[in-house]
Protein backbone atom coordinates (compact mmCIF):
# COMPACT_ATOMS: atom_id res chain seq x y z
CA UNK A 1 0.00 0.00 0.00
CA UNK A 2 1.45 3.25 -1.60
CA UNK A 3 1.10 6.71 1.04
CA UNK A 4 0.66 9.23 -1.07
CA UNK A 5 1.99 12.48 -0.50
CA UNK A 6 -1.71 13.62 -0.04
CA UNK A 7 -2.19 11.19 2.58
CA UNK A 8 0.88 12.51 4.39
CA UNK A 9 -0.06 15.91 4.48
CA UNK A 10 -3.86 14.59 6.13
CA UNK A 11 -1.81 12.88 8.75
CA UNK A 12 -0.02 15.84 9.45
CA UNK A 13 -3.38 17.86 9.87
CA UNK A 14 -4.26 15.32 11.84
CA UNK A 15 -1.42 15.77 14.08
CA UNK A 16 -1.68 19.39 14.33
CA UNK A 17 -5.49 18.96 15.83
CA UNK A 18 -4.07 16.34 18.32
CA UNK A 19 -1.60 18.35 19.78
CA UNK A 20 -3.67 21.30 20.13
CA UNK A 21 -6.37 19.29 21.98
CA UNK A 22 -4.37 17.81 24.32
CA UNK A 23 -2.82 20.95 25.03
CA UNK A 24 -5.61 22.72 26.13
CA UNK A 25 -6.91 19.03 27.59
CA UNK A 26 -7.14 18.36 31.61
CA UNK A 27 -4.44 15.13 31.26
CA UNK A 28 -5.49 13.15 34.37
CA UNK A 29 -2.63 11.96 36.45
CA UNK A 30 -2.98 8.33 37.44
CA UNK A 31 -2.82 6.59 40.78
CA UNK A 32 -0.98 3.72 40.46
CA UNK A 33 -3.29 1.88 42.96
CA UNK A 34 -5.96 -0.35 40.82
CA UNK A 35 -9.16 0.92 42.08
CA UNK A 36 -7.57 4.69 41.44
CA UNK A 37 -6.65 3.68 38.25
CA UNK A 38 -9.71 2.07 36.58
CA UNK A 39 -11.52 5.47 38.08
CA UNK A 40 -9.55 8.17 36.59
CA UNK A 41 -8.45 6.07 33.18
CA UNK A 42 -12.77 5.47 32.91
CA UNK A 43 -13.57 9.12 33.05
CA UNK A 44 -10.55 9.83 30.65
CA UNK A 45 -12.40 7.43 28.23
CA UNK A 46 -15.26 9.52 28.43
CA UNK A 47 -13.32 12.68 27.60
CA UNK A 48 -11.08 11.21 24.94
CA UNK A 49 -14.50 9.83 23.34
CA UNK A 50 -16.61 12.87 23.30
CA UNK A 51 -13.67 14.60 21.76
CA UNK A 52 -13.56 12.42 18.91
CA UNK A 53 -10.61 10.76 20.20
CA UNK A 54 -11.97 6.84 20.98
CA UNK A 55 -12.54 4.36 17.60
CA UNK A 56 -10.72 6.67 15.20
CA UNK A 57 -10.07 4.28 12.78
CA UNK A 58 -13.86 2.46 13.41
CA UNK A 59 -16.95 3.19 10.92
CA UNK A 60 -18.97 5.73 11.59
CA UNK A 61 -21.60 3.55 11.82
CA UNK A 62 -20.57 1.77 14.99
CA UNK A 63 -19.63 4.90 16.76
CA UNK A 64 -16.33 5.77 15.10
CA UNK A 65 -14.79 8.57 13.29
CA UNK A 66 -13.82 6.59 10.29
CA UNK A 67 -10.67 7.79 9.77
CA UNK A 68 -8.11 5.01 9.28
CA UNK A 69 -5.37 3.25 10.76
CA UNK A 70 -2.63 5.65 10.59
CA UNK A 71 -4.64 7.96 11.97
CA UNK A 72 -4.80 6.34 15.13
CA UNK A 73 -1.44 5.44 15.03
CA UNK A 74 -0.60 9.37 15.23
CA UNK A 75 -2.99 9.97 17.98
CA UNK A 76 -1.66 7.42 20.36
CA UNK A 77 2.19 8.63 19.24
CA UNK A 78 0.91 12.24 20.11
CA UNK A 79 -1.16 11.28 23.37
CA UNK A 80 1.93 9.33 24.95
CA UNK A 81 4.58 12.16 23.86
CA UNK A 82 2.03 14.26 25.96
CA UNK A 83 2.67 12.27 29.03
CA UNK A 84 -1.24 11.20 28.43
CA UNK A 85 -2.61 7.74 29.22
CA UNK A 86 -4.36 5.26 27.57
CA UNK A 87 -8.32 5.23 28.40
CA UNK A 88 -9.09 1.67 30.21
CA UNK A 89 -11.77 -0.23 28.37
CA UNK A 90 -8.80 -1.03 25.23
CA UNK A 91 -10.11 -4.74 25.62
CA UNK A 92 -13.25 -3.54 24.22
CA UNK A 93 -11.96 -0.80 22.03
CA UNK A 94 -8.95 -2.52 20.49
CA UNK A 95 -9.62 -5.95 20.54
CA UNK A 96 -13.57 -7.46 21.09
CA UNK A 97 -14.93 -4.77 19.79
CA UNK A 98 -13.42 -4.94 16.21
CA UNK A 99 -14.69 -8.51 16.02
CA UNK A 100 -18.34 -7.64 17.04
CA UNK A 101 -18.20 -4.83 15.01
CA UNK A 102 -17.14 -6.85 11.80
CA UNK A 103 -19.40 -9.91 12.51
CA UNK A 104 -21.70 -8.34 14.94
CA UNK A 105 -25.72 -8.08 14.08
CA UNK A 106 -26.98 -4.69 13.65
CA UNK A 107 -28.67 -4.43 17.20
CA UNK A 108 -25.03 -5.42 18.75
CA UNK A 109 -23.31 -2.67 16.45
CA UNK A 110 -26.14 0.02 17.37
CA UNK A 111 -26.86 -0.49 21.23
CA UNK A 112 -23.39 -1.92 22.52
CA UNK A 113 -20.39 -0.51 20.29
CA UNK A 114 -20.83 3.39 21.26
CA UNK A 115 -21.41 2.74 25.07
CA UNK A 116 -17.91 0.37 24.46
CA UNK A 117 -16.38 2.86 22.82
CA UNK A 118 -17.48 5.83 25.68
CA UNK A 119 -16.43 3.39 28.79
CA UNK A 120 -20.17 3.21 30.14
CA UNK A 121 -19.10 -0.42 29.34
CA UNK A 122 -16.45 -2.04 30.33
CA UNK A 123 -15.59 -5.11 28.12
CA UNK A 124 -13.37 -8.40 29.21
CA UNK A 125 -12.84 -11.63 26.78
CA UNK A 126 -14.31 -14.78 28.66
CA UNK A 127 -11.49 -16.76 26.16
CA UNK A 128 -9.33 -18.73 28.56
CA UNK A 129 -10.04 -21.90 30.97
CA UNK A 130 -8.60 -23.97 34.03
CA UNK A 131 -7.59 -26.62 31.27
CA UNK A 132 -7.49 -24.73 27.69
CA UNK A 133 -5.01 -21.60 27.42
CA UNK A 134 -2.51 -22.55 24.94
CA UNK A 135 -4.96 -24.77 23.76
CA UNK A 136 -8.09 -22.63 23.84
CA UNK A 137 -10.45 -24.91 20.90
CA UNK A 138 -9.75 -27.70 23.92
CA UNK A 139 -12.65 -24.87 25.79
CA UNK A 140 -15.17 -27.28 27.95
CA UNK A 141 -17.89 -24.39 28.62
CA UNK A 142 -21.13 -25.69 27.61
CA UNK A 143 -23.96 -23.63 25.85
CA UNK A 144 -27.12 -25.06 24.31
CA UNK A 145 -30.36 -23.33 23.61
CA UNK A 146 -33.74 -23.89 24.78
CA UNK A 147 -36.44 -21.71 23.58
CA UNK A 148 -34.71 -18.12 22.32
CA UNK A 149 -31.79 -18.97 25.24
CA UNK A 150 -28.63 -20.04 25.45
CA UNK A 151 -27.74 -22.16 28.88
CA UNK A 152 -24.15 -21.46 29.60
CA UNK A 153 -22.14 -23.46 32.38
CA UNK A 154 -18.59 -23.67 32.74
CA UNK A 155 -15.44 -21.37 34.26
CA UNK A 156 -12.90 -18.99 32.82
CA UNK A 157 -9.77 -17.97 34.16
CA UNK A 158 -7.67 -14.90 33.78
CA UNK A 159 -10.15 -12.79 32.71
CA UNK A 160 -8.92 -9.55 32.73
CA UNK A 161 -11.04 -6.55 34.14
CA UNK A 162 -13.85 -9.41 34.45
CA UNK A 163 -14.45 -8.07 38.08
CA UNK A 164 -15.66 -4.72 37.21
CA UNK A 165 -16.71 -5.49 33.60
CA UNK A 166 -20.19 -5.00 32.17
CA UNK A 167 -20.05 -7.27 29.07
CA UNK A 168 -17.95 -10.53 28.26
CA UNK A 169 -17.11 -11.55 24.89
CA UNK A 170 -17.36 -15.75 25.68
CA UNK A 171 -16.43 -18.68 23.60
CA UNK A 172 -18.78 -21.62 24.31
CA UNK A 173 -18.99 -24.92 23.12
CA UNK A 174 -22.29 -25.81 21.85
CA UNK A 175 -21.50 -28.71 20.16
CA UNK A 176 -20.25 -31.29 21.84
CA UNK A 177 -19.92 -34.31 19.28
CA UNK A 178 -17.75 -31.71 16.43
CA UNK A 179 -13.78 -31.73 16.08
CA UNK A 180 -12.97 -29.56 18.71
CA UNK A 181 -12.19 -25.94 16.01
CA UNK A 182 -15.98 -26.19 14.97
CA UNK A 183 -18.70 -26.41 17.81
CA UNK A 184 -17.38 -23.56 19.48
CA UNK A 185 -19.79 -20.06 18.94
CA UNK A 186 -19.06 -16.32 20.18
CA UNK A 187 -21.32 -15.25 22.68
CA UNK A 188 -22.36 -11.78 24.38
CA UNK A 189 -22.63 -12.33 28.52
CA UNK A 190 -24.19 -9.26 30.24
CA UNK A 191 -22.20 -10.23 33.22
CA UNK A 192 -25.17 -8.83 35.62
CA UNK A 193 -27.08 -12.13 34.66
CA UNK A 194 -27.51 -14.32 37.24
CA UNK A 195 -25.35 -16.96 37.61
CA UNK A 196 -22.05 -15.53 37.25
CA UNK A 197 -19.76 -14.73 39.39
CA UNK A 198 -16.05 -12.99 39.06
CA UNK A 199 -13.59 -13.89 42.01
CA UNK A 200 -10.82 -11.43 41.55
CA UNK A 201 -7.19 -12.99 41.42
CA UNK A 202 -4.27 -10.94 42.57
CA UNK A 203 -1.01 -10.72 39.97
CA UNK A 204 2.68 -10.49 41.03
CA UNK A 205 2.18 -6.34 40.75
CA UNK A 206 0.51 -6.21 43.32
CA UNK A 207 -3.44 -5.91 41.57
CA UNK A 208 -6.25 -7.68 41.18
CA UNK A 209 -6.54 -7.05 37.77
CA UNK A 210 -7.64 -11.07 36.44
CA UNK A 211 -10.41 -12.92 37.75
CA UNK A 212 -11.48 -16.29 37.77
CA UNK A 213 -15.57 -16.51 36.42
CA UNK A 214 -17.70 -19.04 36.97
CA UNK A 215 -20.94 -19.58 34.65
CA UNK A 216 -23.64 -21.45 36.53
CA UNK A 217 -27.01 -21.83 34.26
CA UNK A 218 -26.31 -18.74 32.61
CA UNK A 219 -29.43 -17.49 30.71
CA UNK A 220 -28.53 -15.49 27.58
CA UNK A 221 -30.92 -14.30 24.70
CA UNK A 222 -30.01 -16.31 21.50
CA UNK A 223 -29.59 -12.95 20.19
CA UNK A 224 -26.28 -12.12 22.11
CA UNK A 225 -24.86 -14.64 19.31
CA UNK A 226 -22.07 -13.29 16.83
CA UNK A 227 -21.75 -14.52 13.45
CA UNK A 228 -22.98 -18.01 13.39
CA UNK A 229 -23.79 -21.04 15.68
CA UNK A 230 -20.79 -23.25 15.79
CA UNK A 231 -18.65 -20.98 13.83
CA UNK A 232 -16.91 -19.02 16.54
CA UNK A 233 -12.96 -20.18 16.28
CA UNK A 234 -12.96 -18.07 13.05
CA UNK A 235 -14.31 -14.47 14.91
CA UNK A 236 -11.77 -16.00 17.97
CA UNK A 237 -8.92 -15.66 15.33
CA UNK A 238 -10.24 -12.53 14.54
CA UNK A 239 -10.04 -10.85 18.23
CA UNK A 240 -6.71 -12.54 18.87
CA UNK A 241 -5.61 -10.98 16.07
CA UNK A 242 -6.18 -7.57 17.20
CA UNK A 243 -5.02 -8.34 20.65
CA UNK A 244 -1.65 -9.41 18.69
CA UNK A 245 -1.63 -6.85 16.06
CA UNK A 246 -3.26 -3.80 16.62
CA UNK A 247 -2.42 -3.87 20.65
CA UNK A 248 0.99 -3.57 19.30
CA UNK A 249 0.78 -0.51 17.81
CA UNK A 250 -0.30 1.54 21.51
CA UNK A 251 2.26 -0.34 23.01
CA UNK A 252 5.13 0.42 20.96
CA UNK A 253 4.59 4.38 21.45
CA UNK A 254 4.70 3.74 25.18
CA UNK A 255 7.83 1.82 24.73
CA UNK A 256 9.36 5.03 22.77
CA UNK A 257 8.42 7.46 25.60
CA UNK A 258 9.57 5.40 27.89
CA UNK A 259 13.21 4.46 26.50
CA UNK A 260 13.72 8.76 26.08
CA UNK A 261 12.40 9.57 29.54
CA UNK A 262 14.85 7.06 30.95
CA UNK A 263 17.89 8.31 28.53
CA UNK A 264 16.42 12.14 29.46
CA UNK A 265 16.89 10.98 33.24
CA UNK A 266 20.48 9.89 32.70
CA UNK A 267 21.76 12.99 30.98
CA UNK A 268 20.43 15.09 33.68
CA UNK A 269 21.93 12.67 36.73
CA UNK A 270 25.17 10.98 35.66
CA UNK A 271 27.86 13.46 37.10
CA UNK A 272 25.79 15.41 38.88
CA UNK A 273 25.62 12.67 42.03
CA UNK A 274 29.00 11.07 41.09
CA UNK A 275 26.76 7.74 40.90
CA UNK A 276 27.40 6.22 37.23
CA UNK A 277 25.76 2.84 36.39
CA UNK A 278 27.61 0.18 35.19
CA UNK A 279 28.92 -0.40 31.21
CA UNK A 280 26.25 -3.27 31.25
CA UNK A 281 23.07 -1.34 31.64
CA UNK A 282 24.07 1.44 29.64
CA UNK A 283 24.54 -0.94 26.72
CA UNK A 284 21.42 -2.82 27.77
CA UNK A 285 19.48 0.63 27.54
CA UNK A 286 20.92 1.18 24.06
CA UNK A 287 20.07 -2.21 22.96
CA UNK A 288 16.62 -1.66 23.76
CA UNK A 289 16.28 1.80 21.96
CA UNK A 290 17.61 0.07 18.86
CA UNK A 291 14.89 -2.10 19.46
CA UNK A 292 12.02 0.07 20.07
CA UNK A 293 12.66 1.50 16.70
CA UNK A 294 12.72 -1.73 14.90
CA UNK A 295 9.27 -2.09 16.64
CA UNK A 296 8.21 1.25 14.98
CA UNK A 297 9.46 -0.05 11.76
CA UNK A 298 7.33 -3.77 11.89
CA UNK A 299 4.17 -1.98 13.20
CA UNK A 300 4.31 0.53 10.39
CA UNK A 301 3.75 -2.92 8.21
CA UNK A 302 1.10 -3.90 10.70
CA UNK A 303 -0.86 -0.69 9.48
CA UNK A 304 -0.32 -2.14 5.78
CA UNK A 305 -1.78 -5.02 6.74
CA UNK A 306 -4.78 -3.37 8.38
CA UNK A 307 -5.23 -1.13 5.47
CA UNK A 308 -5.48 -4.14 2.87
CA UNK A 309 -8.04 -6.23 5.28
CA UNK A 310 -5.03 -8.69 5.95
CA UNK A 311 -5.75 -9.76 9.19
CA UNK A 312 -5.53 -12.34 10.75
CA UNK A 313 -2.54 -13.21 9.53
CA UNK A 314 0.54 -15.05 10.94
CA UNK A 315 2.15 -11.60 10.72
CA UNK A 316 0.40 -11.13 13.92
CA UNK A 317 2.28 -13.26 15.44
CA UNK A 318 5.55 -11.75 14.56
CA UNK A 319 4.03 -8.15 15.92
CA UNK A 320 3.48 -10.34 19.39
CA UNK A 321 6.28 -11.61 19.56
CA UNK A 322 8.60 -8.77 18.62
CA UNK A 323 6.15 -6.57 21.56
CA UNK A 324 7.06 -8.96 23.91
CA UNK A 325 10.66 -8.96 23.92
CA UNK A 326 11.20 -5.50 23.48
CA UNK A 327 8.57 -4.94 26.62
CA UNK A 328 10.76 -7.22 28.41
CA UNK A 329 13.86 -5.75 27.34
CA UNK A 330 13.61 -2.71 27.93
CA UNK A 331 11.68 -2.35 31.35
CA UNK A 332 14.44 -5.19 32.32
CA UNK A 333 16.96 -2.14 31.41
CA UNK A 334 15.21 0.83 33.12
CA UNK A 335 14.67 -1.52 36.19
CA UNK A 336 18.83 -2.54 35.96
CA UNK A 337 19.60 1.39 36.72
CA UNK A 338 17.78 1.17 39.65
CA UNK A 339 20.37 -1.54 40.70
CA UNK A 340 19.78 -2.17 44.55
CA UNK A 341 17.28 0.61 44.92
CA UNK A 342 14.60 -1.46 42.95
CA UNK A 343 13.65 -2.64 46.70
CA UNK A 344 13.23 1.04 47.87
CA UNK A 345 12.44 2.39 44.32
CA UNK A 346 11.19 5.36 45.92
CA UNK A 347 15.15 6.37 46.77
CA UNK A 348 15.30 5.51 43.24
CA UNK A 349 18.65 7.32 41.55
CA UNK A 350 19.47 9.29 38.71
CA UNK A 351 15.77 11.09 38.97
CA UNK A 352 13.87 7.87 38.10
CA UNK A 353 10.24 7.07 38.92
CA UNK A 354 11.23 3.68 40.90
CA UNK A 355 8.00 2.64 41.79
CA UNK A 356 5.97 3.28 37.88
CA UNK A 357 9.69 1.41 36.24
CA UNK A 358 9.49 -1.49 39.07
CA UNK A 359 5.71 -2.15 38.29
CA UNK A 360 6.33 -2.08 34.66
CA UNK A 361 8.93 -4.65 35.00
CA UNK A 362 6.66 -6.59 36.83
CA UNK A 363 3.62 -5.97 34.54
CA UNK A 364 6.35 -6.93 31.19
CA UNK A 365 6.77 -10.89 32.68
CA UNK A 366 2.89 -11.55 31.93
CA UNK A 367 3.56 -9.86 27.50
CA UNK A 368 5.39 -13.15 26.70
CA UNK A 369 2.13 -15.10 28.26
CA UNK A 370 -1.47 -12.91 27.46
CA UNK A 371 -2.84 -13.13 23.81
CA UNK A 372 -0.99 -16.83 23.33
CA UNK A 373 2.54 -17.48 24.74
CA UNK A 374 5.75 -16.60 22.80
CA UNK A 375 6.05 -20.75 22.40
CA UNK A 376 2.83 -20.22 21.00
CA UNK A 377 3.59 -17.80 18.31
CA UNK A 378 6.90 -19.31 17.72
CA UNK A 379 4.92 -22.30 16.68
CA UNK A 380 3.25 -20.34 14.66
CA UNK A 381 6.07 -18.51 12.64
CA UNK A 382 7.26 -21.84 12.10
CA UNK A 383 4.49 -23.30 10.52
CA UNK A 384 2.93 -20.89 8.75
CA UNK A 385 5.82 -18.55 7.89
CA UNK A 386 8.90 -20.39 7.41
CA UNK A 387 7.14 -23.50 6.44
CA UNK A 388 8.68 -26.15 9.01
CA UNK A 389 6.83 -29.20 9.64
CA UNK A 390 5.12 -29.55 13.11
CA UNK A 391 6.18 -30.13 16.03
C1 LIG B 1 -1.87 -10.60 32.42
C2 LIG B 1 -2.71 -11.62 31.72
C3 LIG B 1 -3.96 -11.27 31.26
C4 LIG B 1 -4.76 -12.23 30.62
N1 LIG B 1 -6.00 -11.84 30.20
C5 LIG B 1 -6.81 -12.75 29.62
C6 LIG B 1 -8.14 -12.38 29.24
O1 LIG B 1 -8.57 -11.23 29.43
N2 LIG B 1 -8.92 -13.32 28.69
C7 LIG B 1 -8.49 -14.61 28.46
O2 LIG B 1 -9.26 -15.39 27.92
N3 LIG B 1 -7.24 -15.00 28.83
C8 LIG B 1 -6.40 -14.09 29.40
N4 LIG B 1 -5.13 -14.46 29.79
C9 LIG B 1 -4.74 -15.87 29.66
C10 LIG B 1 -3.74 -16.17 28.57
O3 LIG B 1 -4.32 -16.06 27.30
C11 LIG B 1 -3.22 -17.60 28.84
O4 LIG B 1 -2.53 -17.56 30.06
C12 LIG B 1 -2.30 -18.09 27.74
O5 LIG B 1 -3.01 -18.33 26.56
C13 LIG B 1 -1.54 -19.38 28.16
O6 LIG B 1 -2.43 -20.34 28.61
P1 LIG B 1 -2.18 -21.11 30.00
O7 LIG B 1 -1.96 -20.06 31.04
O8 LIG B 1 -3.30 -22.05 30.19
O9 LIG B 1 -0.81 -21.86 29.84
P2 LIG B 1 -0.60 -23.28 29.16
O10 LIG B 1 -1.33 -23.32 27.86
O11 LIG B 1 -0.90 -24.35 30.15
O12 LIG B 1 0.96 -23.25 28.85
C14 LIG B 1 1.95 -23.57 29.85
C15 LIG B 1 3.30 -23.52 29.17
O13 LIG B 1 3.39 -24.52 28.15
C16 LIG B 1 3.75 -23.94 26.90
N5 LIG B 1 3.06 -24.61 25.81
C17 LIG B 1 1.74 -24.97 25.79
N6 LIG B 1 1.44 -25.53 24.60
C18 LIG B 1 2.58 -25.51 23.86
C19 LIG B 1 2.91 -25.95 22.54
N7 LIG B 1 1.99 -26.51 21.73
N8 LIG B 1 4.19 -25.75 22.10
C20 LIG B 1 5.12 -25.17 22.90
N9 LIG B 1 4.86 -24.76 24.16
C21 LIG B 1 3.61 -24.92 24.64
C22 LIG B 1 3.30 -22.49 27.02
O14 LIG B 1 4.03 -21.63 26.14
C23 LIG B 1 3.58 -22.19 28.49
O15 LIG B 1 4.94 -21.84 28.65
C24 LIG B 1 -4.29 -13.54 30.42
C25 LIG B 1 -3.01 -13.90 30.87
C26 LIG B 1 -2.23 -12.96 31.52
C27 LIG B 1 -0.87 -13.36 32.01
Amino acid sequence: MTHTAQDTADLEAYRGQVRAWLAQAAVPEVPLDLEGRFAVLREWQKTLYEAGFVGISWTRAAGGQGLSPSHQLVFSEELARAGAPQPIGLIGVDVVGKSIETYGLDWQRQQLLPRLLSGADIWCQGFSEPESGSDLASLRTRAWIEGDEFVINGQKVWTSWAHKAQWCALLARTDAGAPKHRGISYILVDMSTPGVTARPLVQMTGDDEFCEVFLEDVRVPVRNLVGQLNEGWAIAQDTLSHERGSYTLRRRVEYEVAVEEAVQNLRGHVGATGTEPPDRVLEQLGRSYAAVRALEALTRRTIDRQLTGDIPSPYDSVDKLSLNEVEQLLYTSITDLLGPFRLAADRAPFGLDGPRWVKEHYYSRAASIYGGTSQIQKNIIGERLLGLPRG
